[in-house]
């Protein structure tokens, strides 16, 4: 008796052992790997369809507002047209700068400008007329945007043509920088600096290069990288400092874990803690790919964003996000993309509740400013 005992004491010991060996794999088994999770959020807001019709809006960005989140904007850029700022219920507020065709265009938190600390916009800006960077300063009290940039447009490639571009405030200096890129595959840098009389002049510190063309480039203001779009290669990581040499790495490649050329809009969503993520448009595959921020740019998950009251996103190319609250119907951050076939007209930005993406996947994070040193 005793003996059937310990034998059945023995059987449980060993099935116990057997079943917890077994426990960890079964659960690593029921997780899908990174690939294959795909988040099909539906667009809760969209734009006003821009002027222009055919390919035409191209690149947003978001102003958050410094003590008023609901007075936050985004600004959307017309490459055929003007800067257009819209509020976050999608309406229309502002058009400026008409006819200079930006391109790509990005916010710069607490320049420097005649002893104010202001927020500004840039853009690279395509018409003959207006060839270089242009830059806004803008005003939290009439939620404005107003023309400093010395001489009208701030000259890269030697008066030449640039293509994307991105803003990078240095938080190891302080400093202020823009990169403009052109199509030959350069990169510059660009410091931006008070020129007096309420405007903003800019100096090469340094150049770049990727080999093919490039488009679409964020900058990590808190880590110091630079991430650069190849078009049909990949996403390239640079040092954004300007003494930070000009060796790249590929940290994502077009044909991997889904992304297909070409590689247009990049973007960061800033936690706390040095965390988030890089997201990329994948335009060939009308998906964004998610990466982690930190460490190696891990891949996470696909966005592939579905049609439901507002009609889906496809051919995207410019792309933001923010982690900060906003208007109450983005009280934790939002994702905004250009749609390269609007169903209501010309083509416009359709914006995505942040939690609508990030599930109990990813983080959501509304505690980072950035407006923090
Ligand atoms: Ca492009
Ligand atoms: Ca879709
Ligand atoms: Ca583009
Ligand atoms: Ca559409």
């Amino acid at each position: 008796m005793e003996r059937i005992a310990a034998r059945y004491l023995a059987l449980g010991v060993t099935l116990t052992l057997v079943i917890g060996s077994l426990l960890p794999l079964t659960v690593a088994e029921a997780q899908p790997a990174a690939k294959d999770v795909v988040v099909t959020p539906e667009a809760k807001v969209q734009t006003v369809p821009v002027p222009s019709g055919g390919d035409a809006a191209d690149d947003p960005a978001l102003w958050i507002h410094p003590t008023d989140p609901e007075q936050s904007l985004l600004l959307g850029t017309n490459k055929q047209g003007g800067l257009h700022v819209y509020n976050l219920d999608g309406s229309h507020q502002q058009l400026v700068s008409a006819g200079t065709c930006p391109n790509n265009v990005d916010v710069l938190y607490g320049f420097n400008l005649g002893g104010q600390q202001v927020d500004l916009a840039i853009a690279t800006t395509r018409a003959s007329t207006a060839r270089g960077v242009k830059v806004w300063r803008i005003d939290p009290k009439t939620r404005m945007l107003a023309d400093v940039a010395e001489g009208g447009v701030l000259k890269v490639f030697n008066g030449g043509e640039p293509y994307g571009c991105c803003t990078y405030r240095s938080a190891k200096s302080g400093r202020h920088y823009f990169f403009a890129n052109a199509k030959s595959g350069e990169v510059e840098q660009h410091r931006l600096e008070d020129a007096g009389q309420g405007k903003v002049r800019s100096s090469k510190v340094r150049t770049l290069r990727v080999k093919s063309q490039p488009e679409g480039c964020v900058a990590d203001d808190e880590l110091g990288h630079l991430y650069v779009g190849e078009e049909n290669v990949g996403v390239w990581k640079f040092g954004a400092e300007p003494d930070a040499g000009v060796a790249g790495k590929l940290i994502a490649k077009v044909g991997e874990n889904g992304l297909k050329a070409d590689v247009e809009g990049l973007t960061i969503y800033y936690a706390t803690g040095g965390k988030g993520y890089l997201i990329v448009s994948s335009q060939g595959s009308n998906t964004f790919k998610v990466y982690t921020r930190e460490d190696d740019n891990r891949f996470v998950l696909t966005i592939d964003p579905k049609g439901g009251k507002i009609d889906d996103v496809n051919d995207t190319d410019g792309i933001c996000v923010t982690s900060c609250p906003t208007s109450k119907q983005f009280p934790k951050g939002l994702f905004v993309v250009q749609d390269g076939s609007n169903a209501g007209g010309n083509q416009n930005f359709k914006l995505y509740a942040w939690e609508d993406i990030a599930g109990d996947r990813l983080l959501i994070d509304t505690k980072w400013s950035p407006r923090a040193k």
